[in-house]
């Protein structure tokens, strides 16, 4: 999964507008901004409350295509498949590890393991 710094879709998210047909894919991001909001509303700036939330909801994708049974039965048939998160910054043209890997079953909750 990647995601990039300064995301117009993310900064929307954070706001309130009206943005139409967008606001239903907006939502899952607002789920994102929900789950973590301490820490995005203890963030100073807008700048650095859009960064993190960049890098949350690529954190939150990467556990998301883990759960799916795509993935989880390439693990079981024994294929190495590693999902990553990492985030583009169209300032410096560098693309950050955010070191989120997940690589087997073992690093999903069990809740969300399918046998
Ligand atoms: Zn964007």
């Amino acid at each position: 999964m990647t995601g990039h710094y300064n995301c117009g879709g993310i900064r929307a998210a954070l706001g309130d507008t009206d943005h139409g047909q967008i606001d239903n894919w907006l939502a899952y991001i607002k789920d994102v901004l929900k789950d973590n909001h301490a820490e995005i509303s203890a963030l100073p700036t807008e700048q650095e409350q859009v960064d993190r939330l960049c890098e949350l909801n690529v954190i939150c994708q990467v556990s998301n295509v883990a759960k799916t049974s795509i993935i989880q039965n390439a693990w079981r048939k024994g294929r190495e498949v590693t999902v990553h998160g990492w985030v583009y910054d169209l300032k410096d043209g560098l693309l950050r590890d955010l070191k989120v890997d997940i690589s087997g079953p073992d690093q999903i909750h069990e809740a969300f393991r399918i046998k």
